[in-house]
């Protein structure tokens, strides 16, 4: 059952703001309320008042601004699936987007709740580190911005202040020769939450060459491209999900050859700080982790 608690129906920025200061710490804001309403019915936690974002029009839109992509903080999954932009510019968004639960969930599950929510196996969170993504956060007193890479501090805590609001997530937009891929594990299709879900992302010194090359009958990437920047993120391996910094250190100044590959996955798997719970136990996800990435990289020039 529902706990009783307060709605506040705020039609403007200004007012949820407003009514968030004055509420807070016993007030929250609630959008697509995909997490909230099951967490509430769980007894996870019991606010006085729920701030309900949703349709607000200052946080609605996905817009291209000054080389910079701007996804409204009251943006769903399901915009983010349809967007042109997103298609365009970060194509690894609308390829985690379609793995995030089922049709329904995502009509009303938002980005910024994704973010908020801060649960591990966020499925927003690796494409959105991997496009170096920052959190526009608002409150009464103004705006900050956070790198996403910082925003997270453990399981369900980020930097973000009860009285503040993720009012935008804003991502540059990624180089020409970028590319960049999302995999997922997880125990359904659908309507899962990740074993473990990996995004990886390449930017090329050089334009992309004329020759493929294949090695034991598989293409792994383009003659003439040397890996000049490499991110990797994982989720569901750790307390929040992370970066792999030292797989991507292995990749950079390299051509993605099939041994450079093999040993950035199994620096990845070597970032993960797993655990055992009912989705899987840590020596099987630090394995997926392992092939995950594996397959990402080799992926990164089929189509999404
Ligand atoms: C059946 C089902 C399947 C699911 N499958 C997946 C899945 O596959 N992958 C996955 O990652 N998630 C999954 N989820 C979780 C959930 O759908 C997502 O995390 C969703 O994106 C949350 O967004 P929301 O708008 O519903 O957030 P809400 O539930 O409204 O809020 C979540 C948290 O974010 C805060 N919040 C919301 N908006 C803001 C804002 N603008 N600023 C600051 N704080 C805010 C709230 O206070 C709360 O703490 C699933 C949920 C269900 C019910």
């Amino acid at each position: 059952m529902l706990p009783e608690f307060e709605l506040l129906m705020p039609r403007t920025l200004a007012e949820a703001l407003e009514m968030l200061a004055e509420r807070a710490p016993d007030g929250m804001p609630i959008a697509g309320g995909t997490n909230v309403i099951p967490d509430l019915r769980g007894g996870r936690y019991r606010p006085a008042c729920l701030v309900n974002v949703a349709g607000l029009p200052e946080l609605g839109g996905i817009r291209q601004e000054d080389g910079i992509l701007v996804i409204g903080g009251g943006v769903t999954v399901a915009e983010v699936l349809d967007d042109p932009l997103v298609a365009r510019y970060a194509p690894v968004l609308r390829e985690a987007a379609r793995t995030l639960a089922s049709p329904l969930v995502r009509n009303r599950a938002t980005v910024a709740g994704n973010l908020a929510n801060a649960s591990p196996a966020a499925d927003m969170a690796p494409p959105l580190l991997v496009l170096d993504a920052e959190v526009e956060l608002a409150s009464r007193e103004g705006t900050r911005r956070v790198p996403l890479k910082d925003f997270f501090l453990g399981v369900r805590r980020t930097v973000r202040q009860p009285h503040e609001l993720i009012t935008a997530i804003r991502i540059p937009l990624p180089p020409a020769h970028s590319r960049a891929r999302f995999f997922k594990v997880a125990l359904r299709k659908a309507n899962a939450i990740a074993v473990v879900n990996s995004a990886v992302r390449v930017d090329w010194e050089y334009g992309l060459g004329s020759r493929e090359y294949g090695l034991g009958g598989r293409e792994y990437g383009w003659g003439g491209g040397l890996c000049r920047a490499a991110r990797i993120a994982l989720g569901a391996v750790a307390p929040t999900p992370i970066r792999a910094w030292e797989a991507e250190r292995a990749l950079e100044g390299q051509s993605l050859m099939p041994e450079v590959i093999a040993q950035a996955a199994r620096l990845a798997a070597e970032a993960t700080r797993t655990i055992d719970d009912i989705r899987g136990s840590a020596a099987y996800r630090r394995h997926v982790t392992e092939v995950l990435v594996r397959r990402a990289l080799e992926g990164l020039w089929s189509r999404e």
